[in-house]
């Protein structure tokens, strides 16, 4: 099976498998682990944070932040599809007794005037604290856009001027950084934190970090441990993502030229409408007739292909390092033979 569901299926390959088996270990709790304190440490450094944490997952990374952002009863301003609101359970509500405001902005992004209009006047009783704003870049909901860096920049401004913390959920920023060419330091000046998934489009098999200040970390690192997410000798899985880390960031750009050559094929089907601009490495492919959306992805299934149903009428397909440039072709041929009736 060639699986386009989602860049998480990776498998972890030799050379990571044998870095997770060489990895030192120790008590993380007791802040004794080498192979996390390594990871940490090359993560906020790749960013220029003074301080990183590891953490089970990309939904685990974004609460935390949002935990240690804001309290009960404040807001937390996002895009109305993005992960945080959308696919972490209510987390925001549940977990940190927070109100959200849901922008609307294209393809998963929010720019700093649409969000100047929506802070609260905090002065004014009636209306929550506005505490925090929210980016995802890339944005999966918006088929993998990625931020133009001035409109990051002229959010920063905003923020610092109303003393408002700027969260990144960057489960795909190395994607993101891969395009824009900006340096991840820039990123790191740009929020005051971000969350990196590890398991996605860089492969390792578990865990994300999440980068800030050292005093946001200590925070972090107390909420993470109230969550149930202190983890012992967890250095085996850290190893996988720091190997991730430093040696599967630029071959990125492959799995962003494969997505291109999806794109360009779907585009020569007549049972497809639009294909949302392929920026990296997400593919969501809008059908003529929404109806033959569990037909088609039934299609590609007996063809040994998997895609995701991503809404009425859309398919998803993520290219990752687990799909070759034959896959890439084998796919593109099969493609051409499926058969849409009326
Ligand atoms: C995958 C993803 C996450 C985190 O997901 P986990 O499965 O919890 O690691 C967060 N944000 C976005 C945009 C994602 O795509």
């Amino acid at each position: 099976m060639i699986d386009f569901r989602s860049d998480t299926v990776t498998k972890p390959s030799a050379a990571m498998k044998e870095a997770m088996f060489a990895a030192e270990v120790g008590d993380d709790v007791f802040g004794e682990d080498p192979s996390i304190i390594a990871l940490e440490r090359y993560a906020a450094e790749l960013f220029g944070k003074e301080a990183a944490l590891f953490c089970s997952s990309g939904t685990q990374t974004n609460q935390i932040a949002i935990n240690v952002h804001v309290q009960p009863g404040g807001e937390v301003i996002c895009h109305e599809e993005s992960h945080i609101y959308k696919y972490e359970g209510g987390g925001i509500a549940k977990n940190s007794g927070a109100s959200v405001r849901l922008l609307k902005g294209d393809r998963g992004r929010i720019d700093a005037q649409s969000i100047e209009q929506w802070i609260n006047p905090p002065l004014d009783v009636h209306f929550p604290l506005t505490q925090l704003v929210s980016l995802e870049d890339t944005a999966n909901r918006g088929g993998g856009a990625v931020y133009d860096f001035k409109n990051i920049l002229a959010i920063k401004a905003l923020c610092q001027k109303l003393g408002l913390p700027l969260h990144l959920d960057g489960a795909r920023v190395c994607n993101a950084l891969a395009v824009n060419q900006v340096n991840p330091a820039e990123y790191g000046a740009a929020f005051d934190s971000i969350s990196i998934c590890l398991s996605k489009g860089l492969g390792a098999p578990v865990g994300s970090v999440l980068v800030g200040t050292r005093e946001f970390i200590q925070k972090a690192r107390r909420v993470r441990k109230v969550m149930g997410g202190g983890m012992r000798q967890a250095g085996i899985i850290a190893a996988g993502g720091l190997y991730a880390l430093t040696h599967n960031r630029e071959r990125l750009v492959d799995d962003h030229r494969h997505a291109k050559q999806l794109e360009e094929t779907f585009l020569k089907q007549n049972w497809v409408d639009s294909v949302l601009g392929v920026e990296t490495n997400i593919v969501v492919v809008q059908l003529k007739n929404a109806a033959k959306r569990d037909e088609i992805l039934a299609q590609f299934m007996s063809f040994g292909i998997l895609a995701m149903a991503f809404g009425p009428g859309m398919l998803r397909f993520v290219t990752h390092l687990d799909i070759s440039a034959e896959d890439i072709d084998f796919t593109c041929e099969k493609i051409g033979e499926v058969v849409v009736s009326d």
